[in-house]
């Protein structure tokens, strides 16, 4: 069978970027959160993401691939290292092999790519389909297994 490959984005796709920002931030203490150590290494997964992203790569006819670009300040260097331990331990090792970080999404090879983002960093020139996360037509990851046709309750509410 042909497998057809899925690139996830994990800022705002899967993991909780603008929530946990938002939570640290202080405009005195803590202005620009995500340049802390630990930001990147801690964004907790959005609802329904770890399971969705597990019932996709189980199904034999996809395989899931992370797509994710780096921040463009210098001063998150760091998030290249803090997003591939991020996606080991919340999705797991076998998506270290599985991941590409990058700022030009468009010179990555899949079938699909899951993103929050239509543009800004080549979405809007992908080669495969792009499914717009959090959209009215994908708003959330239930939405999204639907479209593949995996059949299962995620129980997000509504
Ligand atoms: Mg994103």
């Amino acid at each position: 069978m042909d497998v057809k490959v899925i690139l996830v984005d994990l800022d705002n796709t899967t993991l909780d970027f603008n929530g946990e920002k938002a939570k640290r931030h202080h405009p005195e203490h803590c202005p620009f959160p995500q340049g802390e150590p630990g930001f990147y290494r801690e964004l907790p997964a959005l609802p329904g993401a770890v399971e969705a992203i597990a019932l996709l790569d189980a199904d034999p006819r996809y395989e899931v691939h992370f797509c994710t670009a780096p921040s463009v300040d210098i001063r998150n260097v760091r998030c290249w290292s803090e997003k591939m331990e991020s996606i080991v331990a919340t999705f797991g090792e076998k998506f270290y092999y599985r991941t590409t970080i990058t700022f030009d999404k468009s010179r990555v090879i899949g079938d699909y790519l899951v993103d929050d983002l239509p543009v800004g960093r080549g979405q809007e020139k992908f080669g495969g389909e792009l499914l717009v996360f959090g959209s009215e037509t994908f708003k959330d990851w239930q939405a999204v297994l639907d479209h593949f046709g995996i059949d299962a309750d995620l129980g997000l509410a509504a």
